[in-house]
């Protein structure tokens, strides 16, 4: 399928061609149909999917007609970086169409912005608190809106919008076309759906999971060892663009200044910046001047950096949700990316999480051999299970070893003159419950590490 299905405006397929985009994604192939029919939809879609375009192009299409400078399209984004990407992409996409957009958000002058807004827009892009201000302030009103996009929804809910996002929906009109995008369903989104879409198309596109275009592998590395696993990482890769996740904004600030010591290009994006510096952070990153950004969850939300080849969770995720969209930072729109995952003891629960989620296990890399296209594809599956672990435990007492010292008692093995299975490294010093707190983190006879199952 090409754009030409579509019947899109000549105005709109310049733009589509401005672009670059040849073939639509599989949300835009399902999306725009039902959008340009004026139907509202609930869109089940991940970051990187091309999610955008597919409510965007077919909203220009249906704004071509009718009057000019009044907000006809309202687009509600959780963070100012979403709303300035979805801006940007309606600026690119509609700049043969004469239809205006402008992004509103905080962390910057309001005068301004209720400026541009009384000189007339027709779709405005606004984080839930300014604009509220602004609605407030009498700046302008909604009374013309006829689509409303709610975008992220997720995120939204996780950052606390949701009472904003219901305090909005009282200045829009009643009769309008809503479209809700969300990368996840929590109860509290699908009860704002069904409040606010009127019998929608249900969209999905890989829920929940990430693009099958990112290869994931996972490391496993206590917090003090993580900084040279990292710099040894990257010391044996060629990578272009990297974006590194700490859960942290002053891990995320100190670790981009140790990499920029060790000579890397780095900077950080995390919530103590300023706007205008947080700005600064992904322009640079973006134009490639930075190759290396390490920024906190927050302040990574929605970015759009396309051609991100490695994206790395120096710190684990806090939930599964959060994976999912940092490692769709790359891979994006059929590019192809890798993502690393520091993994430490504490973060078993999670990376079963993830793993239960995305159905799959996740590849563990044998950590002697960091660099390119080693990674010796251990997965859990394959790691040693419970049963052998204990197998490995009872060979090693077997043979005698205690604290890492051979024991006067000859190993079993050498009495048969049978060939050993490599025994497990295990301390056996300490009470039960020292000893499984200590062995969370254990290598294996071939020198891979794993999590203790
Ligand atoms: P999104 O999911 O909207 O954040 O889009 C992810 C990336 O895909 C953005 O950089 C878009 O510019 C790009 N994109 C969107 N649609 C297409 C398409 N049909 N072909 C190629 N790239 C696209």
């Amino acid at each position: 399928m090409t754009f030409n299905h579509f019947d899109f405006h000549a105005k709109i397929t310049a733009g589509i061609r401005a672009c670059n985009y040849e073939i639509p994604t599989p949300i835009q192939e399902k999306a725009i149909p039902e959008i340009l029919e004026g139907r509202d939809i609930l869109g089940l879609a991940q970051t990187g999917t091309g999610k955008t375009a597919a409510f965007v192009l077919p909203i220009l299409q249906r704004m071509l007609k009718g009057q000019r400078r009044k907000i006809r399209t309202l687009i509600v984004a959780p963070t100012r970086e979403l709303a300035e990407q979805i801006h940007g992409e309606i600026t690119r996409l509609a700049r043969q169409t004469g239809l205006r957009s402008l992004a509103v958000y905080g962390g910057v002058g309001k005068p301004a912005q209720a400026k541009k807004l009384r000189a007339g827009v027709d779709i405005v892009v606004a984080c839930p608190g300014r604009l509220l201000d602004h609605l407030r302030d009498r700046t302008f009103n909604l009374s013309g809106v006829e689509h409303l996009i709610l975008d992220e929804g997720d995120h939204m809910f996780d950052m606390g919008f949701l009472p904003d996002i219901r305090r909005i929906l009282k200045f829009l009109p009643a009769k309008r076309q809503n479209l809700l995008f969300s990368a996840t369903m929590p109860g509290e989104i699908l009860h704002l759906a069904e409040d606010v879409l009127d019998n929608p198309v249900r969209i999905q596109i890989g829920h929940s999971r990430p693009t099958t275009t990112v290869s994931q592998m996972l490391y496993a590395v206590d917090q003090n060892g993580k900084v040279s696993l990292l710099k040894e990482i990257m010391a044996g890769k060629d990578m272009a663009s990297t974006l590194i996740f700490t859960r942290i904004k002053h891990r995320a600030q100190s670790l981009a200044s140790q990499l920029q010591k060790a000579g890397y290009a780095a900077t950080s994006l995390q919530g103590n910046l300023s706007q205008q510096k947080r700005q600064k952070a992904l322009n640079g990153f973006r134009r490639g001047e930075f190759k290396v950004l390490v920024a906190t969850d927050i302040a990574a939300r929605g970015i759009d950096v396309s051609n991100i080849s490695h994206v790395i969770n120096f710190d684990m995720p806090a939930t599964v949700d959060a994976y999912t969209h940092r490692i769709g930072r790359t891979g994006r729109a059929a590019c192809t990316g890798k993502a690393f995952t520091f993994a430490s003891r504490e973060d078993r629960k999670i990376v079963s999480q993830i793993e239960r989620t995305l159905g799959e296990k996740l590849v563990w890399v044998n950590q002697k051999n960091t660099s390119e296209g080693v990674p010796d594809n251990t997965s859990f599956a394959e790691r040693p299970s419970k049963k052998s672990w204990h197998k490995a435990k009872y060979n090693c007492r077997q043979a005698g070893q205690r604290n890492g010292h051979q024991a006067g008692r000859p190993a079993k093995a050498a009495k048969t003159g049978k060939q050993e299975q490599a025994p497990v490294k295990y301390c056996k010093t300490g009470n039960r419950q020292m000893r499984k707190r200590r062995a969370a983190i254990m290598i294996d006879g071939s020198g891979n590490f794993f999590l203790n199952p």
